[in-house]
C-alpha cells in the first residue's frame, strides 16, 4: 500500500496542529510512523487519503456501532440541519432523546446533555461531591475518564498512598483527593475507604475496562464495589462512555446486574456527533442546576443535530436489541479465530472479549488490571499493528485500547482479519 498523501498530510498538519492531530492517540506514537488520514468510511470499512481500504476495528473509538454513514444517521442530521443547527434554546429532541435513555437504562430517571465523555465524567463528579458533602474519590489504575484533572492520576508506589499527577498541569491540590485503587481488586478499594472514612465522595469505575484493552470485571468485583459504597455512604458511579448502549441497551451494568448510583454515556449516545451525558435517580440528579445547586452548563449541549444523531442510532438498538446477541456471537466467533491464527504462527498471546470488545495481548495472561496489560510485548504488538495495516485491516493504534466491532462485519471482514492474522510473522 502507498501511503504517500496522508504522509505529506500529516508533514502539513503539524505545522498548524500540536503534534498534528487533535488527540493524541491519532498519532502513532506507540506504534510508531505515520497517521493513515482517512476520507471517508462505509460500514465496516475506512478509504484513507490515498484510496486504501481497510476493515476498520475502532469505529471511531466505538460510536459507530451500526458502521460508519449508517443511513438513517445521517438522514436525521441532515433534515435537522436543514432547519438550523443550534438555538441556545430547549428543542423538543432533547426531551425525547431523554425518554428513549430512560427507557433503555432501568434506574435512570433524569439526564443531562454534555459534549464528551470526558465532561460527562467530570461532571459526574462534580454531582456526587456537591450530593455528598465530600471531596475525594476512587479510581482505579489504568482506567480512563477522560483529561479532566482529577482523573490523570498514576499509580503512587502502594495502593494506600496519594495519586501524582500523570501530566505536567495537574495540580498537587487536585492529584491529592483522587485515590487509586486495583482494578479487580475488592481489598484495596476495601481498606482504602477505611483509612479516609468519611471523606470519600464516590467510586468511578469502568464497569468493563477498555482503556488498558478491554478488561472484564472478575466475578463478584462489580457487585463487591456496590456493597463496598453503600456501606461507607459513598455513590458508584459507573463510567459508561465506552459500554454503554454497546454491551446491551441498559450498557455494562445490566449485563451484569449491578446498579449504579450514577452513570456516565458517551461515544455510542452521540451517534459519531460530539455527546456526552451522565444520568442517575431523580433523587440525585434534583440536585444539578436550575433545580438544585450544582452548577453545570453548556452552549452546545443537547445540540440538535447531536441529538437527532444520537436519537436515530439509540431508537434503533431500542428496536432491534437482538444486535447485542449478534454483535457477541462476532466477537465470540472472532477471538475464537483469531487465537487459532496465533497459535498456528506459535505467538504467546491472550484474547479478552466482552460482547463487541476484544483485545489481543501479546503475553502469556490473565490479563485483569493495569499491571497485567502493561506485561504484553509492546515492540511485538508493533510489528502486529503494521502488518494488520498492510493487509487492510485497521486495528486501534495502541496495544492499550480495545477494539470496537460493529454489526456490518461480515464473513468477508472477517476472513480477510483471520488470513491476516494468519500470515503475521
Ligand atoms: C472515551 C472515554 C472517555 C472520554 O470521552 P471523550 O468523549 O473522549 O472525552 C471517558 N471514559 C471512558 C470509559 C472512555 O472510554
Amino acid at each position: 500500500m502507498r501511503y504517500e498523501r496522508s504522509s505529506s498530510l500529516f508533514i502539513n498538519a503539524q505545522n498548524s496542529i500540536p503534534g498534528g492531530v487533535n488527540s493524541p492517540v491519532r498519532a502513532f506514537k506507540s506504534v510508531g510512523g505515520h497517521p493513515i488520514f482517512m476520507r471517508s468510511a462505509k460500514g465496516a470499512y475506512l478509504i484513507d487519503a490515498d484510496g486504501n481500504t481497510y476493515v476498520d476495528y475502532i469505529n471511531s473509538w466505538g460510536p459507530q456501532i451500526l458502521g460508519h454513514a449508517h443511513a438513517p444517521v445521517i438522514e436525521a442530521i441532515k433534515k435537522t440541519a436543514e432547519k438550523g443547527t443550534s438555538f441556545g434554546t430547549p428543542t423538543e429532541l432533547e426531551t425525547q432523546i431523554a425518554e428513549l435513555v430512560c427507557s433503555m437504562v432501568p434506574y435512570v430517571d433524569q439526564i443531562r446533555m454534555v459534549n464528551s465523555g470526558t465532561e460527562a465524567c467530570m461532571s459526574a463528579i462534580r454531582l456526587a461531591r456537591g450530593y455528598t458533602g465530600k471531596e475525594k474519590i476512587i479510581k482505579f489504575a489504568g482506567c480512563y475518564h477522560g483529561h479532566s484533572d482529577s482523573f490523570l492520576i498514576q499509580a503512587g508506589s502502594g495502593a494506600v498512598t496519594f495519586g501524582t499527577p500523570s501530566s505536567p498541569g495537574v495540580t498537587q491540590g487536585t492529584a491529592k483527593d483522587t485515590l487509586l485503587a486495583r482494578y479487580n481488586d475488592l481489598a484495596s478499594t476495601s481498606s482504602m475507604l477505611e483509612a479516609n472514612e468519611g471523606e470519600v465522595a464516590a467510586i468511578i469505575v469502568e464497569p468493563v475496562a477498555g482503556n488498558m484493552g478491554c478488561i472484564p470485571p472478575q466475578p463478584g468485583f462489580l457487585k463487591g464495589l456496590r456493597t463496598l459504597a453503600t456501606k461507607h455512604n459513598v455513590l458508584l458511579v459507573f463510567d459508561e462512555v465506552m459500554t454503554g448502549f454497546r454491551l446491551s441497551e441498559g450498557g455494562a451494568s445490566t449485563l451484569y446486574g449491578i446498579t449504579p448510583d450514577l452513570v456516565c454515556f458517551g461515544k455510542v449516545i452521540g451517534g459519531g456527533l460530539p455527546v456526552g451525558a451522565f444520568a442517575g435517580p431523580r433523587e440525585i440528579m434534583s440536585h444539578l442546576a436550575p433545580s438544585g445547586p450544582v452548577y453545570q452548563a453548556g452552549t452546545l449541549s443537547g445540540n440538535p443535530l447531536a441529538m437527532s444523531a444520537g436519537l436515530a442510532m439509540l431508537s434503533e438498538l431500542h428496536e432491534k436489541p437482538k444486535i447485542y446477541d449478534q454483535l457477541a456471537v462476532l466477537g465470540r466467533v472472532l477471538a475464537q479465530d483469531i487465537s487459532t491464527a496465533l497459535n498456528e504462527r506459535s505467538v504467546v498471546h491472550q484474547i479478552n472479549q466482552v460482547g463487541s470488545m476484544l483485545s489481543v495481548h501479546l503475553c502469556e495472561g490473565p490479563v485483569k488490571d493495569f499491571d497485567s496489560a502493561k506485561a504484553g510485548d509492546n515492540e511485538r504488538f508493533k510489528a502486529l499493528f503494521h502488518h494488520m495495516l498492510s493487509q487492510g485491516i485497521y486495528l486501534p493504534p495502541s496495544a492499550y485500547e480495545s477494539w470496537f466491532l460493529c454489526a456490518c462485519l461480515d464473513d468477508s471482514t472477517h476472513n480477510r482479519t483471520v488470513e491476516a492474522f494468519r500470515s503475521f510473522r
